[in-house]
């Protein structure tokens, strides 16, 4: 059976009392959780702190982003083996915020996903369509280069250590969930062209949504039965909320 994950991506959000006070919550919310995994992605100056929050519960943490350069001049960067001397377990790569807003290319992000592979980090690769694509009737084409770009740079066995978010790109922070079945049909499109290439890998590999997930629209969509989880926004920072999402994967 393949595991199932919910990530908390708090983009730039929070600070020291509140990340604390959210995570007493959420720690004891999931505790009883069984085969499900959740993790949280917070910002850099923050993975200290939630490392000593979060060691010896069932909650994993993680990066939002990283450099795909091991060293060097890089002003501003963080490394992957920065990310795992404070034993993060994941990083998210090719977030559409970061493919927007900071001009990230399928590329880039590929090179950032073999680095945190090498770096021993599962990254949780996002891809996803706008709502112009989606229009135009090409969201299929751009989840395979997507996805292609990732399998051209790294092979398709790398994804059996790495975790497929679906985040259409009109549903994130816009309160526009894509519906269990838009989402369900995304997600199959992935897995059986991965299946294509490696059947047991695509069978095996957790696809997220995101997307506007919440605690009222979380059950339905991770009932699908190629949705493994959701990479959830907004709703991670409001703890019941995110609790509720975290137990609606075992429904
Ligand atoms: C995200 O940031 O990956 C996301 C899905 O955000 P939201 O849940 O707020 O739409």
């Amino acid at each position: 059976m393949r595991k199932k994950l919910v990530a908390g991506n708090w983009k730039m959000h929070g600070n020291l009392a509140e990340n604390n006070k959210l995570l007493d919550a959420v720690v004891a919310g999931v505790s009883g959780l069984r085969d499900a995994s959740v993790a949280v992605c917070v910002p850099y100056p923050y993975i200290p702190s939630v490392q000593v929050k979060l060691s010896d519960t069932n909650v994993s943490w993680g990066g939002q982003n990283v450099s795909q350069y091991d060293k060097g001049a890089y002003t501003g960067e963080v490394s992957t083996t920065m990310l795992k001397d404070f034993c993060c377990t994941y990083v998210i790569v090719g977030h559409s915020e970061r493919r927007t807003i900071f001009n990230e290319n399928n590329k880039i992000v590929a090179e950032k996903y073999v680095a945190a592979q090498n770096a021993g980090l599962i990254p949780i690769l996002c891809v996803g369509e706008t709502l112009e694509q989606r229009e135009a009737g090409t969201t299929e084409q751009i989840i395979e280069e997507q996805i292609n770009a990732v399998v051209s740079l790294a092979g398709v066995d790398s994804l059996s250590k790495a975790v497929v978010a679906y985040e259409p790109i009109w549903a994130i922070g816009t309160g526009k969930t894509a519906s269990p079945q838009q989402a369900q049909e995304v997600h199959a499109f992935i897995r059986k062209g991965i299946a294509a290439q490696n059947a047991s890998v695509a069978e095996n590999l957790t696809i997220q949504y995101g997307g506007s997930v919440k605690a009222n629209n979380a059950a339905e969509l991770f009932a699908m039965p190629d949705i493994d989880g959701g990479l959830i926004g907004g709703a991670s920072l409001i703890s019941g909320d995110f609790i509720t999402i975290c137990h609606a994967l075992q429904n």
